[in-house]
């Protein structure tokens, strides 16, 4: 996806904050944190949506995921995180390349918005 942002930033044309880069999956600071620590983790891979996920993109989801690497980085393997994904309009998805947010860093409040 040529004019995809998030492919841009995988493909490293558009700089951006990485934090984790191993494999099929590249990880960078969002550009307007929600939390102390927020990170979004990307397939290199350009897929629309979660919806859009198979088997094939095992890694992704798998032992390369990313999210043992940032719960170290950003100790926060006890005090916790939450992973957000948003899908679709009403979920206010507004980047068109699957990201998980990874947010840390103060008391995270439930139902989120
Ligand atoms: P979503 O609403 O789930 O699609 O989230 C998109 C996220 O991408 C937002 O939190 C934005 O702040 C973030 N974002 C947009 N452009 C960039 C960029 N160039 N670098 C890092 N994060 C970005
Ligand atoms: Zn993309």
């Amino acid at each position: 996806m040529s004019d995809c942002l998030f492919c841009k930033i995988a493909r490293k044309e558009i700089p951006a904050q990485i934090v984790f880069d191993e494999g099929d999956v590249l990880a960078f600071k969002d550009v307007r944190p929600q939390a102390p620590v927020h990170v979004l983790i990307i397939p290199k891979k350009h897929l629309a949506r979660v919806l859009d996920l198979s088997t094939e993109d095992a890694p992704v989801l798998g032992d390369s995921w990313g999210g043992n690497a940032l719960a170290d980085r950003f100790s926060v393997r006890e005090s916790g995180f939450r992973l957000v994904v948003n899908n679709g309009p009403d979920a206010g998805q507004a980047v068109a390349h699957l990201h998980f947010h990874f947010l840390a860093g103060r008391p995270l409040r439930w139902p989120p918005g």
